[in-house]
């Protein structure tokens, strides 16, 4: 028998963004826990703005285990919140909202800031670096500095230990700025695997006394890009029936659903979804064959191959709730007749 250590992870109530949470319970087991062995745990919800204090308790229903690479013997487990029942979901639970599609992939990259010291990570303590440019996908320490890129190749080899389909990393537009994204196949899976990525991210960098900063427009209105979550999604039907009037039923169906869609986008994107620094407008809805200044961007690949393949929806940003997108993802795809 071995002792596990066993991070409980789910999501607070705060809004509109939720924070990640954590506790340990040590348990003993054979082997590694498979998600059968594990026990629904609680926690003190009044200290999450998931109950009032008179009525505390919230159940934390284990919904995924990985290997913890960081920890000896650990595991971490992604849990929903559920209310004392056990079976009703808590009101903040948005991975319940999800109807999942089993054929549905998704690809989300999420972009963020480094934070030191109340600036991004390589912002002088007065002023601003030289503007955008070299940045993207930049080498060199006058580009990157010394630490991030450690941070980052890290956190990629934790994911990976963790068994997360990890699927890249580069640096981004703006100083400080970095990028990594996440693939899944069933919606679930992927919005799992990005707040475990997430997790792993938070936990890594405090070590170094570095924060993330998820905002969507940190730096405000000035000419440094903000961060996005780019949502790249498919069905089974998108990938192998696909054709150019089921492309258009959909994009019709992506305009009419619009406000319901920014709803679930992430806080403030009115600040980041400008029509600059290759945006859309909050207040339309565009489409484009590898235009990354529409709201979807239409690969080259999917016109060629007969309209079947991938979207990109480049509207959600850093600090959405994955569960959420996906959720209207899927919503308004399940409106659109596949005869
Ligand atoms: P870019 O920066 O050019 O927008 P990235 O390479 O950062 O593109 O991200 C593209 C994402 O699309 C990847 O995360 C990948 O996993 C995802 N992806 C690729 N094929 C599919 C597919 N068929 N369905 C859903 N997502 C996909
Ligand atoms: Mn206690
Ligand atoms: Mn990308
Ligand atoms: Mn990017
Ligand atoms: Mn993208």
């Amino acid at each position: 028998m071995t002792k596990y250590k066993l991070e409980y992870v789910w999501l607070d109530g705060y809004r509109p963004t939720a924070n990640l949470r954590g506790k340990t319970m040590v348990r003993e087991f054979d082997a590694f826990p498979t998600l059968e062995q594990l026990p629904l745990w609680g926690f003190d919800g009044s200290s999450t703005k998931q109950a009032e204090g008179s009525n505390s308790d919230c159940v934390l229903k284990p919904i995924r285990v990985v290997p913890d690479p960081e920890r000896l013997n650990g595991a971490v487990v992604l849990c929903e919140v559920m209310m004392p029942d056990g079976v009703t979901p808590h009101a903040s639970n948005t991975r319940a909202t999800i109807l999942d599609d089993d054929g549905a992939w998704f690809g989300f990259e999420q972009e963020y800031f480094f934070y030191k010291d109340g600036r991004p990570l390589g912002f002088p303590e007065h002023g601003f670096p030289a503007p955008q440019g070299p940045y993207y996908t930049g080498v060199g320490y006058k580009n990157v500095g010394n630490i991030a890129r450690e941070i980052v190749e890290k956190h990629l080899d934790i994911c990976l230990a963790a068994g997360l389909n990890h699927e890249g990393i580069n640096a981004e537009v703006a100083k400080g700025q970095w990028e990594f994204q996440i693939f899944g196949k069933g919606s679930r899976a992927a919005a799992d695997e990005m707040w475990l990525a997430r997790y792993f991210l938070l936990r890594l960098t405090e070590k170094y006394s570095i924060d993330i900063e998820w905002h969507c427009k940190p730096l405000g209105d000035t000419d440094w890009n903000g961060s996005g979550m780019h949502c790249n999604f498919s069905t089974t039907h998108m990938r192998e029936v696909g054709g150019k009037a089921y492309f258009e039923a959909l994009m019709a169906a992506f305009a009419a659903n619009k406000d319901a869609h920014i709803a679930v986008y992430g806080p403030d994107n009115h600040l980041r979804l400008t029509g600059k620094h290759e945006t859309a407008s909050i207040d339309t809805f565009s489409w484009g064959v590898a235009d990354r200044g529409a709201s979807i961007r239409v690969p080259h690949s999917f016109v060629r191959n007969d309209y079947k393949g991938y979207l990109e929806d480049r509207r959600p940003n850093s600090q959405a709730d994955p569960y959420e997108i996906a959720s209207q993802v899927l919503k308004t795809i399940a409106s659109v007749s596949t005869e």
